[in-house]
């Protein structure tokens, strides 16, 4: 029975180093670069194979293994480069050696090396398939090939070696790399569903821009006194007359209509630019270190693309206008920016539509003349 409680300790150290990996993902691997995140778990996966290795599992007095080969079945089933299923099987095969240079190290080292190989086959010709079948072929193969590798290296009599471990432990291992497999998955498929709910929690579901509440969160973020983003400007773009192009081709046209005018929005802003649906055809675009002068421009920009360009949604060419105000701190203090942008699209509106407004210190709003007719 002493196998049992042995099996049980390195089950739970693999567990421990895989919850760690993922907690350490999470925290802090997620904000680094692809390079940092791919090598670090390299390391991970050898430290995990290094691990087991400190808690041999004893079948008998002659035969002692450990589960050192699942990290390289998880790489098989979860890299997306197979360079790295060898790399950590020469890693781990490496760590053998810190135990004393002996035949069963070299042994030890061959079949994981034989392992990565099998392994990175297995990940060229699994690349169509569903999940659930690699998942299988990785861990049957996988383990079988590391059983009878072991075995033939000839560090022990083959048939006692193998009439032990077929058995007791070639099934053990299968359904532990299976479990392991699956809380792998589990774990990062919640990872996965954690940062969809983040972004559509944050994001208006039709044009893909910022909702409200996201805005707000950003408003106040830049608008606290933590990080100077002065210069920093609000605008405010409305699309005019919007109720009559749902009036006359439809809600559904109506949709791709505000649509087609974020990506106009978009495509005329920076990135660091934070734009978002303030309403049903109102649009709100903070624009940190950016000039009175500099907003002016851009919104222009966006106002004259969308005046020159209708919008085509099938086969129709439909004809809109934007009206926008901006405001710009610390010509007008960071916390009226959102108060007087707004203001300044009354003027626009109240002045013709089709134009930007622009707030001012002393409480006039200028409008610019910025239609083309
Ligand atoms: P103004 O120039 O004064 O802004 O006139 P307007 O017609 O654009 O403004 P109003 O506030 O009277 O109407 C806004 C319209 O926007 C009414 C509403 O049906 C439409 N709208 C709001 N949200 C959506 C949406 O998600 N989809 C569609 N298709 N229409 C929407
Ligand atoms: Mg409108
Ligand atoms: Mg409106």
């Amino acid at each position: 029975m002493l196998f049992i409680k042995e099996y049980l300790v390195n089950f739970s150290v693999l567990i421990t180093i895989i919850y760690l990996s993922g907690f350490l993902y999470k925290q802090i691997l997620v904000n680094s670069g692809k390079k940092f995140i791919e090598l670090s778990l390299i390391v991970i996966a050898i430290l995990g194979g290094w691990c087991s290795m400190f808690f041999g599992i004893h079948l008998n007095d002659s035969v002692i293994f450990d589960l050192r080969f699942i990290p390289i079945i998880i790489a098989t089933m979860y890299t997306r480069n197979p360079l790295y299923i060898l790399l950590i099987g020469i890693g781990i095969g490496f760590t053998r050696f810190s135990f004393g240079i002996s035949d069963a190290a070299i042994a030890g080292f061959i079949t994981l090396i034989i392992l990565s190989v099998v392994g990175m086959m297995i990940y060229w010709i699994s690349k169509a398939w569903p999940v659930y079948t690699k998942m299988i072929v990785v861990v049957f193969v996988m383990n079988i090939v590391n059983t009878f590798s072991i075995g033939f290296l000839g560090v022990m009599p083959i048939d006692e070696y193998l009439s032990i471990m077929v058995p007791s432990s070639l099934p053990i291992n299968i359904i532990l790399s299976i479990f392991l497999l699956w809380m792998v998955k589990d774990l990062s498929d919640e990872y996965v569903y954690k940062i969809d709910l983040l972004n559509s929690s944050r994001k208006d579901p039709l044009t893909q821009l910022y909702n409200r509440r996201a805005f707000m969160h950003f408003y106040d973020m830049y608008t606290s006194k933590k990080k100077n983003y002065s210069p920093l400007s609000i605008a405010f773009i409305d699309i005019d007359h919007f109720k009559k192009v749902n009036d006359q081709y439809g809600h559904i046209v109506g949709d791709v209509v505000l649509q087609k005018v974020s990506q106009i929005i978009s495509n005329n802003l920076r990135s660091v630019d934070i734009i978002s649906r303030y309403g049903g055809e109102e649009f709100v675009v903070i624009l940190p270190l950016c000039t009175k002068e500099d907003v002016q421009r851009v919104i222009e920009r966006i106002r004259y693309t969308t005046e020159t360009h209708p919008i085509v949604v099938d086969h129709l060419n439909i004809s809109i206008t934007l009206s926008a105000g901006v405001a710009t701190s610390p010509n007008i203090h960071v916390k009226q920016l959102l108060q007087k942008a707004d203001e300044a699209l009354y003027v626009a509106k109240a002045n013709g539509r089709n134009q930007v407004a622009v707030a001012s210190h002393d409480d006039s709003i200028h409008g610019m003349v910025a239609r083309s007719n």
